[in-house]
């Protein structure tokens, strides 16, 4: 009788473009059915062993081990925290579900595809530790914030995104070999580029191959980025890569691009070691979700979970030089004007206080007029209910502090894009012949008959490998 494995491969992050020299590493068998945060992957798990990368077995424990890592990071941050409803006890793990550049997820589970560039070189999304575990990020923040799954508002899902990043970029900083390599290759300046900033190089690549300004141009994504806030009203809904939209994804680099300047900002104040930085991806992890489950679901939401980051870091870090880098990393890209990062609560927010006790409020309809998108009558839209808790806004880019449109309007400019992007489905019998529809196979949105109205609602968060598509 062989004996059984105790080590698999897995991807620390990412196999990297074809030309890329990264290998597999020795990994623990992991079990991600098991708490925190667990999660299944259907059909029959192949016997642990070290396979080769090119099999679909070797893909099976690069996903089970990315998973076990992810949920292991979050679990210890988050403590009990139970799945969305609809999800169930186990998130649902879909690898392999078809052709396509993409990944989502859809309250049920995360799903992955493979696709083949012209070359003939076949890419898997679940071939990558880092598409993991921001697909998983987006079932975490929908687990602890539900609210903003539906939110008519540009910034949520553009948080949303970022929030994947931030996930991938944390749950990597837990492997010690990655913080080493990635304190070596920056000379301790984390804000520069490595890979740690760059997600997901390999289906960057495989996208650059039709479609080269669709993604950044050494990765997916790259949080070691310039980008400054702009009012998303005030941005096309799509761009080339090298600037940015109102798209979610695009969109999302701001945030993430502080996030990254915020955590070097962190762990320039240490002695610069390993055990620092991991426990500095600890302490920005949790200042993060604790801020999220506190933040309102505002037309403003950048600024709002910037201040509540802010206050947190001044009630638990108030000497250490935490707060001083992360008002750094939110002015430097804009999310806090730069008068704003001395956060003052707000009138309603000094009777809810920072972190409030109650739960938070759900989002309340809204009706826009349907004539703009071809549709006979008013779409209800969700849009939050509370108030700003700090009275804080990002920044203008010519100066001070931009003025916030009024919640209507931000609804209404949130259902323009999606249509503009052809990311909606409209049932068929709802169909006028007026609407512009795009035939897509992922629509992130729906407009269905509910009750009597019309409603908007999301299907999924996808995850946009398809950009420029
Ligand atoms: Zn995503």
């Amino acid at each position: 009788m062989t004996a059984v494995a105790t080590q698999v491969l897995g991807w620390e992050d990412d196999p990297g473009a074809p030309d890329a020299a990264n290998t597999p590493v020795p990994r623990p068998v992991p079990d991600p059915s098991k708490d925190p945060l667990p999660s299944a992957i259907d059909g029959t798990a192949p016997k642990p062993d070290e396979y080769d990368p090119g099999s679909s077995q070797f893909r099976y424990w690069v996903a089970a081990d990315a998973l076990r890592r992810v949920a292991d990071y979050w679990g210890a941050i988050l403590g009990d925290v139970a799945w969305h409803s609809s999800v169930g006890d186990k998130l649902r793990i879909v690898l392999d579900e078809g052709r396509d550049f993409n990944a989502f997820y859809d309250r049920e589970g995360l799903h992955f595809f493979h696709d083949t560039t012209p070359d003939g070189t076949t890419c898997f999304s679940d071939n990558s530790a880092d598409v993991v575990c921001h697909e998983f990020g987006h079932a975490v923040l929908d687990a602890i914030r539900p609210q903003l799954w539906d939110a008519a508002n540009l910034e949520v899902p553009a948080f949303h995104e970022s929030f994947g990043d931030m996930t991938s970029m944390l749950t990597e900083l837990q492997l010690e070999s990655v913080r080493e390599t990635v304190i070596a290759g920056t000379g301790g300046k984390l804000a520069r580029s490595s890979r740690l900033s760059r997600l997901a190089e390999q289906l960057g690549w495989a996208i650059r191959q039709t479609a080269p300004d669709a993604v950044d141009g050494d990765c997916l994504r790259n949080a070691a980025n310039s980008f400054f806030y702009s009012d998303p009203l005030t941005l096309p809904p799509s761009a080339p890569a090298n600037q940015l939209s109102s798209e979610p994804h695009s969109f999302s680099r701001v945030f993430s691009g502080a996030f990254l300047s915020s955590l070097a900002g962190m762990f320039s104040t240490t002695d610069g070691g390993s055990d620092s930085l991991q426990k500095v991806s600890v302490d920005l992890g949790t200042l993060l979700v604790d801020a999220v489950k506190a933040t309102p679901v505002v037309a403003a939401y950048y600024s709002q979970v910037a201040a509540h980051v802010l206050a947190l870091a001044q009630q638990r870090f108030p000497d250490n030089g935490y707060v001083d880098a992360l008002r750094a990393g939110f002015v430097a890209h804009g999310i806090l004007a730069l008068q704003h990062t001395t956060v003052t609560l707000s009138d309603a927010g000094r009777a809810l206080g920072i972190v409030p006790r109650v739960a938070p409020t759900e989002l309340t309809p809204m009706a826009l007029s349907g004539t703009p998108y071809g549709l006979g009558e008013d779409v209800l839209v969700r849009v939050g209910a509370e108030p700003k808790r700090f009275a804080v806004a990002s920044a203008a880019p010519e100066g001070g502090a931009v003025e916030g449109a009024p919640q209507d309007r931000v609804a209404a400019g949130f259902v323009e894009d999606l249509f503009r992007r052809g990311h909606v489905r409209i049932d068929a019998q709802l169909r006028t012949g007026a609407e512009v529809v795009r035939d897509r196979s992922v629509h992130t949105h729906e407009i269905v008959r509910d009750d009597g109205a019309l409603v908007l609602r999301r299907r999924v968060f996808d995850c946009g490998f398809r950009a420029g598509a």
